[in-house]
């Protein structure tokens, strides 16, 4: 069995998704929140044995670091839900091209679950629910995730390894068959990266023993376009991009197939 997923729902489009440059700043600020959140917690205990005002003085940065993070929170929860034709029409309409040419060519050893669920933007719910519910049938399944693949200046790109915490590595056996594709046809124009700055419904798979592989289509400098952002709309999705990933995609699969 193998599973083709992607995605329906949407994000907000917060403040920090505004540009590239706004989102390492973020990413930096998130760092430092966690890293304020245990200094507080260790100024706390100090504070509670010394009785030294220097500790109330010093825990006043990281408290106002915190106050900032709190503020972020709530502008981005002001702030509309992004159309979503890259994040995630593209994904789910791969799923959805590719299961309506299955039924007229149906793989010959592989039987194909196509899935589209919500709940990802929040921490991919539907993803977990849906292979909590299907555990025991999907024991010895494939999983593809697609997520974000029409982006402009993008092609068909596997992610080898995602997760901001902790890393989720994608099958070795299934990077390697993406990579073996990539070679064999390339006028697909695909590559490998990682996702280093978020998860996708690959890194619920991998945690349910899934072999696993994600596609999410950045640029090869590692931008996800108009990602989180009321321009996520149909004029800047890239037709040629979704073309050659589905076809990736559907080569990945009959390759899967003739294992
Ligand atoms: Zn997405």
């Amino acid at each position: 069995r193998l599973v083709l997923m992607g995605h329906l729902d949407t994000h907000r489009t917060p403040f920090v998704f505004r540009s590239p440059l706004h989102l390492k700043v973020f990413r930096v600020l998130v760092t430092a929140g966690f890293a304020s959140m245990a200094a507080l917690v260790l100024l706390y205990i100090a504070g509670s044995i010394v009785q030294s005002d220097i500790i109330y003085l010093v825990s006043l940065a990281p408290a106002v670091l915190l106050i900032l993070h709190l503020i972020m929170t709530v502008q981005a929860d002001m702030t509309p839900y992004a159309p979503g034709a890259n994040d995630n029409a593209s994904g789910a309409a791969v799923v959805l091209t590719l299961a309506e040419r299955l039924k007229d060519e149906p793989l010959a050893n592989t039987e194909v679950w196509a899935v589209n669920p919500g709940c990802e933007e929040v921490g991919c719910y539907g993803a977990a629910a849906f292979l909590r519910e299907h555990r025991e049938e999907l024991r010895d399944a494939y999983f593809i995730a697609l997520d974000s693949v029409a982006g402009p200046g993008s092609g068909p790109c596997y992610i080898t390894r995602e997760g901001m915490t902790r890393p989720y590595r994608s099958d070795p056996t299934l990077v390697a068959l993406a990579g073996q594709i990539a070679a064999d046809r390339p006028e697909l124009g695909a590559y490998s990266s990682t996702l280093p700055f978020g998860f996708t419904e690959g890194a619920i798979a991998i945690k349910n023993g899934l072999p696993s592989l994600t596609f999410v289509n950045l640029r090869p400098d590692g931008v996800l376009p108009h990602w989180h952002r009321p321009d996520d709309i149909f004029e800047n999705v890239d037709a040629d991009v979704l073309a050659r990933t589905q076809a990736f995609v559907w080569e990945f699969l009959q390759r899967i197939d003739s294992r």
